[in-house]
């Protein structure tokens, strides 16, 4: 028998998800942000699930070429552009959209021939100071870019930095805003955190027309975690858990007080009690730096991690659990138990002191997928 190690992909939850952007931003068009492998739970996987999205966006060329192999005809957006003249070749065959952020971007476009002009999105720097130009350079690259021949239509795109907390988008939009207004060509600004704490704010509307208008860029809240939590949880969001970590007891160890548990020693058992031993550790992605109290799901019932988490192994308090829980009991990392109990990623992620992007992507190459 295989290790009990699982990571279970649910469709149905990808497509509700996608539903709730809709409703979110209903006006705009949706890109399903698929980068670093649809956030690690895989795009061949992922697809059917999110084929209702109006074009996929992500950074590397092999996986735009593999959503072209599942014969994706729409729209594909590079969001960093391309790494070096070449990559224009790429983007002409397979009709690839790309961001450019940089004057070296334009000079190979200038230098680039192709039968197909390309159509763009020029990248402003609205405040965020990683990619793109400064509001003050924007027009002089936007007038550049429209004298090409090899260029077919410019769009305009900003990323927010603080989206999800309380600094807020306001000045990145005023910026973003005064720049460009009187250039023509479709807006896209909006991330997760965005379409749902502000797209349909009082600042839509108001003046502030570009924020969910055109085309909005969904990722983590596809893949059913909340941008901001704490703050919000998946579930207030309407979000549900797109990937299940499951495992199972693989070992069942009785303590008594003074007791302690795995390397390091960094539980001590203060009564008598049952832990579970069970087949996941940092080497299938589950975060080592996760304490003690980290919350999991054993039989769909809440417990917590105890002790170091360690590269094959790590144990759980059975002590909510009744007596007869032992080895090949169901346990859930993140996501859904067969009970329907759900323990959100974002809690995990909490817990470790990450976030649940870093979790979703780092499920190790030698755990096993399952697509329901
Ligand atoms: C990753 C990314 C997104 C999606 O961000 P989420 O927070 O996952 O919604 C949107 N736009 C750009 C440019 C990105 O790189």
């Amino acid at each position: 028998m295989p290790r009990p190690i699982l990571a279970t992909i649910h469709i149905d939850a990808l497509r509700h998800n996608l539903s709730q952007a809709r409703l979110r931003a209903p006006d705009a068009k949706l890109w399903a942000v698929i980068k670093a492998n649809a956030y690690g739970h895989g795009i061949e996987r992922c697809f059917e699930g999110l084929r209702s999205a109006d074009g996929l966006a992500m950074l590397d060329f092999d996986e735009a070429q593999r959503v072209r192999a599942l014969d994706w005809r729409g729209p594909i957006l590079l969001l960093e552009g391309c790494f070096e003249p070449r990559d224009l070749e790429l983007c002409s065959r397979l009709h690839l959209w790309h961001t450019v952020h940089c004057n070296e971007q334009i000079d190979w476009l200038a230098a680039h021939k192709t039968q197909q002009p390309h159509r763009v999105f020029l990248k402003m720097n609205s405040g965020m100071n990683r990619l793109g130009f400064t509001p003050t350079a924007f027009r002089a690259a936007w007038v550049r870019l429209n004298a090409l021949p090899q260029v077919e239509e410019i769009s305009l795109m900003t990323h927010f930095s603080d989206a999800d907390g309380p600094r807020g988008i306001a000045h990145q939009v005023a910026a973003f805003e005064a720049a460009t207004a009187d250039l023509p060509g479709e807006r896209t600004l909006c991330n997760s955190a965005a379409i749902l704490r502000h797209a349909s704010s009082p600042l839509r509307g108001e003046g502030v027309s570009t924020l969910s208008a055109d085309w909005v860029r969904e990722g983590i809240a596809l893949y059913g975690s909340a941008p901001d939590h704490p703050e919000h949880t998946a579930a207030s969001w309407g979000l549900q858990p797109t990937m299940t970590l499951s495992t199972r007891v693989i070992g069942v160890q009785t303590l008594q007080p003074g007791d302690t548990v795995g390397y390091g020693s960094s539980f001590t058992a203060e009564h008598p009690m049952r832990i579970g031993v069970i087949a996941c550790g940092y080497a299938d992605g589950y975060p080592r730096h996760a304490p003690t109290g980290t919350p999991v799901l054993v039989n769909g019932v809440s417990t917590r991690v105890v002790g170091r988490v360690s590269m094959d192994m790590i144990t759980v308090d059975l002590t909510p659990l009744d007596a007869a829980t032992g080895v090949g009991t169901e346990v859930v990392l993140w996501g859904r138990a067969a009970s329907g109990a759900e323990l959100p990623v974002d809690e995990v992620a909490a817990s470790a002191g990450t976030i649940a992007y870093e979790l979703l992507c780092a499920v190790a190459p030698r755990v096993p997928f399952a697509v329901d």
